[in-house]
C-alpha cells in the first residue's frame, strides 16, 4: 500500500513531469520525440497509481488529456474491429493468389503477421467449431454452432458487443445461416439443416448489417411457422434488398442484403458482391459513435479446396483480397479501426509444385479434399495489431478482441482459458473426443464433408 505522503510526492512529481513535457513540446526544444512520449506515459502511470489519493478525479482527467493532446500518440486501442475470415485459407492459397496476381496482394498492406492454431476438440476442425472458438473463446466439437460439448450456449463477441451498444455486422459469400457466420450470432447443437432456426435467431438480435445468401430461409413459403421474416425485418427498420447496389450511395441505418436463394454462386457469376458489401457495411456501421465489430467471410475459398481446384481457389482468394483492400481503405482513413485477417482452417493440404510467376500460372496439388490440421496465417493492421503477432490460438481472437474493445468476457470462459494456460492440453478433457461426432453422424451439410471417397483419394494420389 502507498503511504499517503508518498502518494502526494508522486502526484507532485507527475504534475511536474507533465508540465515539463507539455512545455517542451510547446516551445519546440523537444518535439514529440520518443523521450517526451516516454516521460508522458510514465507520468500517466504515476497518476493512475495515486488516483484514489488527494487529487480530484476531474483534475487528473484534464491533466491526462493535456498530455494526450500534446504528444498525439497512436491510439493503443481500436474503436472498431473488422475480422475477416478466409474459410479454408492456408498459406498456399494466399501464395497461389499472389502468383496469379502479378506478385502483389492487398494482404501485404497489413503490417503485423502471425500464425494461428486451429484445432477444435478434434485435431482437425470444421468451420463451425473454429468459428465458435473465434466467436466465443471456447473450443468445442466439430459441427457445433456457438455451443459447448455439454450443450451450453456460448455468448458470442457479436452478442457481447451489441449489449455494450456497439454496432455489429456480418457479411459472407455463403448463406448467412452457414456455419461460419451463424457461429457469431446463433446457437445450435449441429450445423446441418438448421437454416430456418438460425434465421429466426437473427430476428432476436440487434445486428445492424447482414449480407450474403439464404433468402429462402426468411420467406414464409419456405418456413413451417409461416413467418415472413423479410416483412418483420422491414418493420424493425431494416432496409432489405437482394443486391448491394440497390441502395446506391444511400447509407441506411440497418441493412439486410440477401443475394441468393441459398448459396451464392461462385465469383465468376457472383461478381464484386463481397468487396462492395464490405465497403457498404463499414459505412453503415460507422454511423454508430460507440464503434463496431464486423465479420467478413470469404466462404468459398474452402469450397475450392474441397473441389481440389486451383482456379476456383484463386478466383475466390482474389475476391476476398479485394474485400481486404476495401476494409484497409476504410481503416487507413479512419485511424481507429483494427483489421484482422485470418482463416478458420486450411483446406486441401494444398501445395504448389510448379507454375510461372511471369505467366501467373499455378500448378497446385492436394493431399486431400478435406480440412487439414496445418496452422493458418493471421494478419493485422491498425491500433492493437501487435497483439496478433507470434503464434496464437483460435480462441485468442475472442479474448484479444474483447480486451481491445473493452468488452466483458464471461467469467467461466476466462477461467477455462486460464486453466488451459496453466495446465496445457491436460486441462482440455474433451480433446479428440468423438462422442458428439458419433451422436450426430458426419452429415454436417454442404461445404463440410469429403466429396471424394477414401478409395478415390487413394487412386488420385497414385496418379
Ligand atoms: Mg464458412
Ligand atoms: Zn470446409
Amino acid at each position: 500500500m502507498l503511504h499517503k505522503g508518498y502518494g502526494l510526492v508522486l502526484a507532485t512529481l507527475s504534475f511536474v513531469a507533465i508540465a515539463l513535457t507539455t512545455m517542451a513540446v510547446k516551445v519546440g526544444t523537444v518535439d514529440a520525440s520518443d523521450t517526451s512520449v516516454r516521460v508522458a506515459q510514465n507520468s500517466v502511470e504515476h497518476i493512475n497509481m495515486v488516483e484514489n489519493e488527494e487529487i480530484p478525479k476531474e483534475e487528473i482527467r484534464t491533466r491526462i488529456d493535456t498530455v494526450k493532446v500534446e504528444v498525439q500518440p497512436t491510439p493503443a486501442r481500436p474503436k472498431n474491429i473488422i475480422l475477416m475470415i478466409g474459410d479454408g485459407m492456408g498459406i498456399t492459397h494466399i501464395t497461389a493468389a499472389t502468383i496469379a496476381n502479378k506478385n502483389k496482394l492487398h494482404l501485404e498492406r497489413l503490417t503485423t503477421v502471425g500464425l494461428m492454431k486451429t484445432f477444435s476438440n478434434q485435431l482437425i476442425t470444421d468451420s463451425a467449431a473454429s468459428a465458435t472458438a473465434m466467436a466465443t473463446g471456447k473450443k468445442t466439437y466439430n459441427g457445433a454452432i456457438a455451443m459447448d460439448s455439454k450443450g451450453n450456449k456460448l455468448k458470442t463477441i457479436v452478442e457481447i458487443a451489441e449489449k455494450k451498444g456497439l454496432a455489429t455486422g456480418i457479411v459472407t459469400t455463403s448463406s448467412v445461416t452457414h456455419a461460419t457466420p451463424a457461429s457469431f450470432y446463433s446457437h445450435q447443437p449441429k450445423r446441418s439443416r438448421i437454416n430456418r432456426e438460425v434465421s429466426a435467431e437473427f430476428m432476436t438480435k440487434k445486428i445492424e448489417v447482414l449480407m450474403g445468401g439464404g433468402k429462402r430461409y426468411f420467406l414464409s413459403k419456405h418456413r413451417k411457422d409461416k413467418r415472413d421474416l423479410i416483412k418483420e425485418l422491414e418493420k424493425n427498420g431494416y432496409t432489405v434488398v437482394d443486391d448491394v447496389d440497390d441502395v446506391g450511395a444511400k447509407v441506411p441505418r440497418k441493412m439486410v442484403c440477401l443475394i441468393a436463394d441459398m448459396q451464392p454462386k461462385g465469383y465468376r457469376q457472383r461478381g464484386d458482391f463481397l468487396p462492395k458489401a464490405t465497403d457498404k457495411a463499414t459505412k453503415i456501421l460507422d454511423r454508430d459513435k460507440d464503434g463496431f465489430f464486423m465479420v467478413v467471410e470469404g466462404a468459398q475459398i474452402d469450397w475450392g479446396g474441397h473441389s481440389r481446384n486451383s482456379k476456383f481457389i484463386i478466383n475466390e482468394m482474389l475476391d476476398f483480397d479485394r474485400s481486404v483492400g476495401k476494409a484497409l481503405d476504410f481503416a487507413e482513413a479512419d485511424g481507429e479501426t483494427l483489421v484482422i485477417v485470418t482463416s478458420d482452417h486450411e483446406t486441401g493440404g494444398y501445395s504448389i509444385n510448379e507454375g510461372s510467376l511471369k505467366k501467373g500460372e499455378v500448378g497446385g496439388k492436394f493431399t486431400d479434399d478435406y480440412h487439414t490440421a496445418t496452422m493458418v496465417p493471421l494478419y493485422a493492421y491498425g491500433p492493437g495489431a501487435e497483439a496478433f503477432s507470434g503464434t496464437i490460438d483460435n480462441t485468442d481472437i475472442f479474448f484479444k478482441s474483447c480486451k481491445l474493445l473493452d468488452l466483458e468476457i464471461p467469467a467461466d470462459i476466462l477461467e477455462a482459458r486460464k486453466k488451459i494456460d496453466r495446465e496445457g492440453l491436460d486441462a482440455t478433457t474433451k480433446l479428440d473426443s468423438t462422442d458428439i461426432m458419433e451422436a450426430h453422424g458426419t452429415d454436417f451439410g454442404s461445404g463440410y464433408g469429403r466429396r471424394f471417397s477414401k478409395e478415390k483419394n487413394e487412386k488420385e494420389k497414385k496418379k
